[in-house]
């Protein structure tokens, strides 16, 4: 019997980059955490492998990775296990928190100077800051894991405070009366069944490897607006979905990600900055402290927390980084909370799973990934979900890095088969500036429902095929050849992929499209898709008269784009049914 009240202990034997092995003589539990003590500070490891000492009976190796930079560690060091599994702080005050992969807190809003700096080990959670607690339950009330024992507002967010899910029921035996305390004050005894007392606070920790349970699983059907048209019309993401986001270097993911992080509407945005460079990360919370989060008009960091753990940080602190993440947006949504979780990137998370199974010896899979890295990325998505039973969701958006844009590689191809929407982004299109650069023929979603019809969508698709289609003959027999009819249809093409599909992330009025202007840019898409035109004057040979026809294109397309950008009003935002009515008559529609 494992006797983990006691202190255990071992000592370095072994150090291989961030993997590292101890002897020990006492009892150790796989999977549960130890301290390395390295000239005065405390490291974070995790056992991956117990295995027996071939050298001494009497005592047994483990085999750990280390989440924290190794540098001065020497055999010999100290480890001591801590019989608790990898786990975070859940309470009141991780809104508007920036933390590292293993929740050392990296940045306060209230500092000037934003920097990352590596694990201090400070409190996760602000232990000084107030809370207005107000009790729900009485003295001698029966509760147990999840059940919400009091509340207090945090910003505008009004959180729940729950008994830690590994409880099972216990009675209240006293609970204090509506007031301020910080999370490491007492505010409730509860006791079990066996009649041991436990003393409840604010903050619990809670183990992040595996999932917090849902009370009602439901399958995603309630798109979100995120603002970004091409997904909001074609690839729209349910409350509670997921997807998978892949795209070549430089096409654009973490811009998208940072759109999603402005304007998708949601109560809270976790975002696991995972791999990428710190200079993102920094970006993200200064700048996103300033944005006003579009449905309360605050900060957009009140309703956001980020565990930046980036490509300067240890590689192994990446895997604990989106787990640690998954976590809290899993608490939040048992809250009732409709969550959105960013990764960015899933790829890097992946290359931590991979230098750590290349170390520990296994059997390489196809690119040298753990052979299980399609069952890992699964567990991972599987962890986001709707909630019928506490109203709340979590939805997982995850970027994927392939290296060379290659969508064949394992970790591209896991996330396909894991996730319900796929969003690729396309060399091409990034290279020709066509941003958001998701490529509108190649895209799934789970939703049926999004914010158009079924039917509007496959029309716009179709007209999108075939002017790709058109674009490939022009291309291969020469414009000459094409007929006029065909040529207009392109030009159609083009019009919807230059007005509607792309969409400049960095103009405030462009940025965001919300649905009552898209169903104003539908209508006008339909009409254009639905009417002949006929642009014929005079006696214009098919040369001449395709030359009008892009001419008079060009010209609604500028006039549309400049709509884009400018139209706010209702009466500035009716004028683009108008003008394409208009256009469609050949009649002037320019203001
Ligand atoms: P990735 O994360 O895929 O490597 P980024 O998101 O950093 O790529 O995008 C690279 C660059 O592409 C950005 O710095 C920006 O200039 C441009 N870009 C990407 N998306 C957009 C967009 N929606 N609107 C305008 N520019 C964009
Ligand atoms: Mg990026």
């Amino acid at each position: 019997m494992n006797d983990i009240s006691k202190k255990r202990t071992g000592n370095l034997i072994s150090i291989q980059d961030s993997l590292v092995k101890a002897r020990f003589f006492d009892d150790v539990i796989m999977g549960e955490t130890a301290e390395i003590s390295v000239d005065g500070k405390f490291l974070q490891a995790e056992v991956l492998q117990i295995l027996p000492d071939p050298k001494n009976a009497d005592a047994g190796i483990v085999e750990m990775q280390v989440f924290e930079d190794l540098t001065g560690a020497k055999i010999g060091d100290e480890v001591v296990f801590k019989g608790t599994p990898l786990s975070v702080l859940l309470g009141p005050g991780l809104l508007t928190s920036v933390w590292d992969g293993l929740q050392n807190p990296l940045y306060k809003l209230s500092e000037e100077d934003a920097y990352l700096k590596p694990g201090m080990n400070a409190p996760a959670l602000d232990e000084e800051a107030l809370w207005d607690f107000t009790p729900i339950v009485n003295v001698g009330d029966t509760v147990a894991g999840g059940d919400v024992i009091g509340t207090v507002p945090e910003g505008k967010v009004d959180h729940k405070i729950l008994v830690p899910f590994s409880f099972g029921p216990c009675k209240v035996e006293s609970i204090i009366e509506k007031c301020s305390v910080n999370i490491t004050q007492q505010v409730a005894i509860v006791i079990d069944e066996q009649g041991n007392k436990h003393e409840l606070k604010l903050a619990f920790r809670q183990p992040v490897k595996s999932p917090i349970p849902f009370k009602d699983r439901a399958i995603p059907t309630k798109p979100i607006s995120t603002g970004v048209r091409v997904i909001d019309l074609l690839a729209p993401v349910g409350y509670g979905g997921t997807v998978g986001n892949p795209g070549p270097f430089g096409a654009g993911k973490t811009v998208l990600q940072h759109s999603l992080c402005k304007y998708a509407v949601a109560d809270i945005i976790v975002m696991a900055a995972c791999g990428e460079r710190a200079g993102e990360a920094v970006e993200v919370f200064k700048e996103f402290a300033e944005l006003e989060d579009p449905t309360t008009g605050e900060s957009l960091m009140k309703r956001m927390c980020i565990f930046g753990n980036t490509s300067s940080m240890p590689v192994a602190a990446r895997e604990a980084s989106v787990f640690i993440a998954l976590t809290v947006g899993e608490y939040y949504r048992y809250q009732g909370k409709k969550v959105v979780m960013l990764a960015d990137s899933t790829s890097r998370w992946a290359q931590a799973l991979r230098e750590r199974s290349g170390r520990q010896g296994d059997i390489p899979g196809p690119e040298a990934f753990p052979m299980d890295i399609p069952d890992q990325i699964k567990g991972m998505y599987q962890r986001a979900g709707e909630d019928l039973g506490t109203g709340g969701s979590l939805t997982f958006i995850g970027t994927v890095s392939p290296a060379g844009g290659n969508f064949q590689e394992p970790v591209t191809q896991a996330t396909m088969d894991a996730t319900g929407g796929f969003w690729g982004l396309s060399q091409d299109r990034a290279d020709a500036k066509k941003y958001p650069a998701i490529d509108p023929l190649v895209y799934t979603t789970s939703v049926y429902d999004g914010f158009v019809s079924w039917k509007d969508r496959q029309k716009m698709l179709t007209t999108l095929n075939e002017a790709n289609d058109i674009d490939q003959t022009i291309s291969t027999i020469g414009l000459k050849k094409v007929p006029v009819s065909n040529y207009i249809q392109y030009q159609k093409g083009l019009t919807i992929d230059f007005c509607v599909m792309q969409q400049d992330a960095f103009e405030k009025t462009d940025a965001c499209t919300r649905p009552e202007r898209l169903e104003i840019i539908n209508e006008a898409t339909q009409n254009l898709i639905d009417n002949t035109i006929d642009f014929q004057v005079g006696d214009l040979d098919d040369e001449q008269l395709k030359e009008l026809i892009k001419h008079k294109f060009d010209e609604l397309r500028q006039w549309w784009r400049d709509w884009n950008y400018s139209a706010k009003t209702e009466e500035e935002l009716a004028k683009l049914p108008k003008a394409v009515d208009k256009f469609i008559l050949q009649e002037e529609y320019a203001v």
